[in-house]
């Protein structure tokens, strides 16, 4: 029934854009940034969240909410998309680790403003549809690689930052080994399907981390690899 040019993404994503800026705004004094970053707004006002999602979710892909995107996973919420990509600080020229491809969607945000990003799935279809989106695309920046996020990617070590996008028990140690000094990791640490938070870890140059709770979130688990 409905099309492309009659759904009008364009502006639904400036909308989704404008209502971001406004979740920002109110959870300025968990988080501390009172707006996203010139260019996470920019990547978000750029990157078509409705290519990222089944068909039959596409008038919805720009509600800033979680959406389902098969084999029981789901999108993130673009605020959370956002947030994450901020509180690691991404600046031209870094290589970032994302584990949790799921619909390459956070990979592309990232995409937008780092020089490489590295992405680990464990679901296989998942992960080959997402490279193959983000290759149509044009996202020549993005290695996907199916396996477990729990090993990162340590071929490719050490990273300037690590976004982790499913919830761990605890922070898997090989994340941790894999950040460079001065670099930052955000993941959420919890029971599957329970309390959870959003932690920020920041590498000291001398090898200490740092952690901060920024906020209670509500990811799918990231499941132990065999
Ligand atoms: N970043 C994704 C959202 C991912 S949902 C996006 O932008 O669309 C979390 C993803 O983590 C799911 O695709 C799930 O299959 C994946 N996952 C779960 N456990 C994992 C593991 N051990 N290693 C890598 N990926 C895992």
């Amino acid at each position: 029934m409905s099309t492309a040019a009659a759904q009008d993404f364009d502006g639904q994503r400036a909308r989704l854009v404008a209502e971001v800026d406004a979740t920002y705004a109110a959870t300025r004094l968990e988080t501390g940034f009172a707006a996203m970053s010139p260019p996470v707004r920019a990547a978000l006002g750029k990157v078509e969240r409705h290519r990222f999602v089944p068909a039959r979710q596409q008038s919805l892909a720009y509600r800033n909410r979680p959406l389902p995107i098969g084999s029981g996973q789901t999108i993130s919420q673009p605020y959370i998309v956002a947030l994450s990509t901020d509180l690691v600080l991404p600046q031209a020229g870094q290589r970032v680790l994302e584990i949790g491809t799921g619909s390459g969607y956070q990979a592309a945000v990232l995409a937008e403003i780092v020089s490489t990003v590295y992405s680990v799935e464990l679901l296989p279809a998942l992960g080959k549809e997402a490279a193959q989106r983000l290759q149509s695309l044009g996202y020549a920046n993005v290695e996907v690689r199916i396996g477990d996020g729990y090993q990162g990617w340590p071929e490719h070590a050490p990273f300037d930052a690590i976004v982790v996008t499913a919830a761990a028990p605890k922070v898997p140690e090989a994340l941790v080994e894999q950040l460079k000094p001065g670099g930052r990791m955000v993941i959420p640490v919890g029971a599957a399907g329970g309390a959870q938070e959003l932690l920020l870890l920041t590498k000291r140059a001398d090898g200490g981390i740092e952690r901060r709770s920024v906020l209670p979130v509500r990811f799918v688990p990231l499941v132990p690899g065999k």
